[in-house]
């Protein structure tokens, strides 16, 4: 199977060469002539098998298929996602698909000026990709129009969900034309998905690969026992021992994300943090030392580490456990991407012992256990209840339970649009509803 036998035109085949991608992956293989042909999609995909070119490259080519005669550019596709950094990464890969196709995309979200995003959707656009909250609030203000969209993607839909975007969504939903097109790409299928799909795919052709829940095989998973107090030592003692260069470190909150990178620059490990409470500069600029290898260790909340895409990251660590199983099959989706092998290695504490069953029974599977003699854990140290970091030192960890986190979603949204107001929107919005953007 290649690329030209899934009905995708020469500008896109000559991209596609220029990314050196020769097979397409199962996702890409099996959506591609799905989505060309117009129907709608529910597709089960964890990140890492490709689903991002899995839909951008047949949308690019439904654009040039089904070309229509405007006078001014209009948007005909949208793709929506829970992060900003999700957005990005997929921005990147339409202006990387799209290189010798005329289509014009932009971003738009939170955290930084509205101005400018007003400015390009006014110059005109076809493609936009965007968090909901922002796209909502241009909406509002009328600019806008969806009058003649063509397709719409819902990308990580289960995580816009936990980020509490339905609502968001469902209003712009009421903006677009019923006629379109929709494609619904999400990790797992809970009832809630599920839900969601029925009311706004029509007729969906169902396309799954890996199987739910499933960590990738390529990644080689490792826990080690260690107490809470001695982490910080033994990831030092571990990436100075095994010379590791590019590591991605999550910790479960902010406050954590901080202490832990002062920590390392300490030892002489460089480091930065990526979360909600930084700003979008900071933590682009974050994220670009970490890929330019500049700095050695990027350590990273849940929610801000969604979407982060690098090249062959060969090392995750999970300094401490998530409190939600699923996220440690995102978390250790990082490494190990489109077939490149990878190593995820958990510090539990007996903290979390109960946190790691939960994940072994949620992925299937055991983690193998490795004992570091110097690191053996210290037999009278008792298990204490979990800090999420909430109350304390601007940590806002996330809640154990999934639902609704109270009765903030109904308070009336302003309409002003918030330039870089330190915190985001986004983020503003999910710890409202106690699913802090970590
Ligand atoms: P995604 O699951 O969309 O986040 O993609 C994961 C990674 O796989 C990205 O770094 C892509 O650039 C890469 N990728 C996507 N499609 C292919 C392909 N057919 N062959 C090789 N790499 C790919």
């Amino acid at each position: 199977m290649t690329f030209t036998d899934l009905g995708l035109s020469n500008s896109l085949l000559k991209a596609i060469k220029e990314q050196g991608y020769d097979t397409p992956t199962p996702i890409q293989a099996k959506a591609i002539p799905i989505i060309i042909e117009g129907k709608d999609v529910l597709a089960a995909a964890q990140t890492g098998t490709g689903k991002t070119a899995g839909f951008t490259l047949p949308l690019l080519e439904r654009l040039a298929q089904k070309q229509p005669h405007m006078h001014k550019k209009q948007i005909r596709a949208l793709v929506l996602t829970p992060t900003r950094e999700l957005a990005a990464q997929v921005a990147q890969s339409i202006t990387d698909y799209g290189k010798y196709t005329p289509y014009r995309s932009m971003v738009i979200f939170g955290g930084v000026g509205v101005n400018p995003q007003l400015a390009a959707l006014r110059k005109g656009v076809d493609i936009v990709i965007a968090t909901p909250g922002r796209l909502l609030d241009i909406a509002g203000q009328g600019g806008v129009d969806f009058s003649k969209l063509e397709c719409l993607i819902l990308d990580e839909a289960d995580r816009m969900l936990d980020m509490g975007f339905i609502h968001d969504i469902k209003k712009l939903m009421k903006l677009m034309p019923q006629k379109r097109q929709t494609l619904l790409f999400s990790a797992t299928f809970s009832p809630e998905i599920k839900k969601l799909a029925s009311g706004l795919l029509r007729d969906p052709v169902l396309v799954e690969v890996a199987r739910q829940n499933k960590t990738a095989d390529q990644i080689t998973q490792v826990v080690h026992f260690v107490d809470k107090g001695r982490k910080r030592e033994l990831l030092s003692q571990l990436i100075k021992a095994k010379d590791w260069k590019q590591v991605l470190v999550f910790t479960r909150t902010k406050h954590g994300a901080n202490k832990l990178t002062q920590q390392l620059e300490e030892y002489g490990i460089t480091a930065a943090a990526i979360h909600g409470n930084k700003s979008q500069g900071a933590r682009t600029k974050a994220l670009a030392s970490f890929k330019a290898n500049q700095i050695r260790v990027l350590v990273a909340t849940d929610i801000a580490a969604r979407g982060i895409d690098i090249d062959q990251l060969p090392h995750v660590v999970n300094y401490e456990l998530p409190n939600v199983p699923e996220d440690y099959v995102h978390r250790i989706g990082r490494t190990g991407r489109a077939g490149q092998s990878g190593e995820a290695v958990s510090l539990v504490c007996v903290d979390e012992h109960k946190l790691l069953k939960d994940i072994e029974r949620f992925t299937k599977s055991e983690i193998p256990k490795v004992e570091i003699e110097a690191f053996k854990p210290d037999p009278n140290i008792k298990a204490e209840p979990i800090q999420n970091g909430r109350g304390g030192g601007g940590g806002g960890g996330r809640g154990k339970g999934r639902g609704n986190g109270g009765g903030s979603r109904n308070k009336p949204r302003s309409n002003s649009s918030h330039a870089n107001n330190g915190g985001s929107r986004d983020g503003a919005r999910s710890r409202n509803r106690n699913r802090s953007e970590g």
